[in-house]
């Protein structure tokens, strides 16, 4: 572990042309502090625990020095905002530092949010909350927690210096790592601006820094398109597996190497409502939880056509064709983990009636039981994370033995045929309880970022100053699938004032 003296930067992404970006150095802050950090984050950077009490790091955190090696600027991209195409959009209140190279080869990004005005800022002040800054932080940890593709959160720090929204609020910058932070809408702007040549040098930038092994086919843009197309459905799979809501799915907001990036209004589904509305600006409904892999979709057709200059249309639509057999698998792979039941008969080879015959009948068995389920949670109103936890712990033996799981079900008798169904393909399967359970439990998560308890932590930290609460809920979401029943209370259902709790795109 080193020694912040001894980072080593590449700045990749500054080396470019600045028609991608502008130098901008953050805005400094009075008196900054630091709110909380993540001890695993900061190992990214090969960084060790006992710098984070430096000045000199805090300072950095906060916009106030550049430490050597850094060059700091804000990118440019457009994009499409609630289906509108917006011209000039760019890292209004995010200032890149530059690229850290650690030990083990990997280049991370570190980026302040909420460092001060940049040339894209338009109408904003260039800060961040720290309300949505502990949003944001905790929950890009606890997705990666939750093994999904996520920018990272190394830290938060805080500063007295007023920011307006609604009310006065506390200025916080939230210091993120990513390998890259182009976007969807990094080519978008390009394209719209009939400016073919940086268009095609950032596709290969991107080409060679995070998809080397793309550059030898024949059509290596269309390859960078079709893997695009495969990473952002297999991310909606793992959104739609766990309840996340992302809120703004903008194609500025979507990441180039399929990360789950911008985290503004998100929300966990608490009880499972197909047709949640995490963001309470998005009065339409366009980023509601079941539109997600659609919109992902729809997101990827821009970027096919921002890319279309570089390959015939035929060959971008062919590439982004498999998006819904990807996003279809993946999900239904999840699924089945997450109810214990096969995606794929394994037997399937002996099936009398041939291989695809086998792997089609268990498939339709698997997705029909998960469907109904689905809708049973929907019309009980069943808290989704309850439900799939307590459902490792089904008997397929004893009925009686998941009275904890039926409890939860307003309409039992409808709950009792699912579950006899569910038990009766179990035994079937010869499945072994116990092993199903253990599985179960590895990917359905106790704990998740439900607002409440975001709120709680964000209240002591804006009233009190008091960062425990942050610091708990970070370390326990760290662990999502570990029992830690310590922490039982943080895996209850919401209480009632939760249900006043409105997240928009103020932040
Ligand atoms: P978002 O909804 O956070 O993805 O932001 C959309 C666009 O607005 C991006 O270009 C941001 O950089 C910009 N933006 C959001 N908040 C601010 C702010 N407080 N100051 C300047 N620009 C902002
Ligand atoms: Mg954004």
């Amino acid at each position: 572990m080193a020694k912040l003296e001894s980072l080593t930067f590449d700045n990749g992404f500054a080396r470019l042309r600045e028609a991608y970006y502008s130098r901008v150095c953050p805005t400094p802050v009075p008196d900054p502090y630091l709110v909380c950090y993540s001890p695993e984050a900061l190992a990214l950077l090969d960084l060790d625990a006992s710098e984070m009490t430096r000045p000199e790091l805090i300072e950095t955190l906060a916009g106030n020095q550049l430490l050597p090696g850094m060059d700091a600027i804000a990118a440019l991209y457009a994009g499409h905002q609630f289906g509108q195409y917006v011209s000039q959009l760019g890292d209004g209140r995010a200032i890149l530092l530059g690229e850290v190279r650690n030990a083990a080869g990997e280049g991370w990004e570190v980026q302040l949010k909420g460092a001060g005005r940049t040339p894209y800022s338009r109408g904003g002040d260039g800060r961040a909350v720290l309300r949505s800054s502990i949003r944001e932080f905790l929950c890009s940890e606890a997705m990666h927690a939750l093994g999904i593709p996520t920018t990272r959160a190394l830290a938060i720090v805080g500063s007295d210096r007023p920011v307006y929204r609604e009310d006065e609020e506390t200025a916080a910058l939230v210091t993120r790592l990513a390998p890259s932070f182009v976007r969807f809408g990094s080519f978008e702007v390009f394209y719209y601006r009939n400016q073919i040549e940086p268009l095609k040098q950032l596709a290969d930038y991107v080409i060679a820094r995070y998809y080397p092994e793309l550059a030898a086919r024949a059509e290596p843009y269309a390859e960078l398109l079709r893997e695009v197309a495969r990473r952002t459905a297999e991310l909606m799979a793992h959104w739609q597996a766990v309840g996340f809501s992302h809120g703004v799915m903008n194609t500025d907001n979507m990441s180039i190497l399929g990360l789950t990036l911008d985290y503004g209004p998100f929300g966990f589904l608490d009880a499972f409502d197909p047709g949640f509305i995490c963001n309470h600006s998005d009065s339409g409904g366009r980023y509601a939880f079941d539109r997600q892999p659609d919109v992902a979709a729809w997101n990827v057709t821009k970027l096919a056509q921002a890319l279309v200059p570089l390959m015939s249309v035929e060959t971008a639509s062919q590439a982004i064709s498999e998006y819904p057999q990807v996003f279809g698998k993946a999900y239904l792979e999840r699924m089945a983990a997450k109810f214990g039941l096969p995606a794929c008969s394994e037997t399937a080879t002996q099936h009398p009636q041939g291989a695809g015959r086998g792997c089609k009948d268990t498939e339709v068995s698997t997705t029909t039981l998960v469907t109904d389920a689905l809708q049973l949670l929907a019309q009980n109103h069943v808290d989704y994370t309850i439900f799939m936890r307590r459902l490792c712990d089904f008997d397929s033996a004893t009925e009686a033995a998941n009275s904890p799981l039926r409890d939860l079900f307003i309409d039992r008798t409808a709950f009792d045929a699912w579950a006899m169904r569910y038990a009766a393909t179990l035994r079937q399967q010869g499945s072994v309880d116990a092993e199903r359970s253990r599985a179960m439990r590895a990917v359905n998560p106790k704990y998740i970022l439900r607002n409440h308890l975001a709120e709680i932590a964000i209240r002591r930290a804006a009233d009190d100053r008091d960062y425990s609460e942050v610091n708990r809920l970070h370390a326990l979401l760290t662990r999502p699938f570990d029992e830690q029943p310590e922490y039982e209370a943080y895996a209850a259902e919401p209480p009632d004032w939760a249900r006043k709790i409105e997240v928009s795109c103020s932040s």
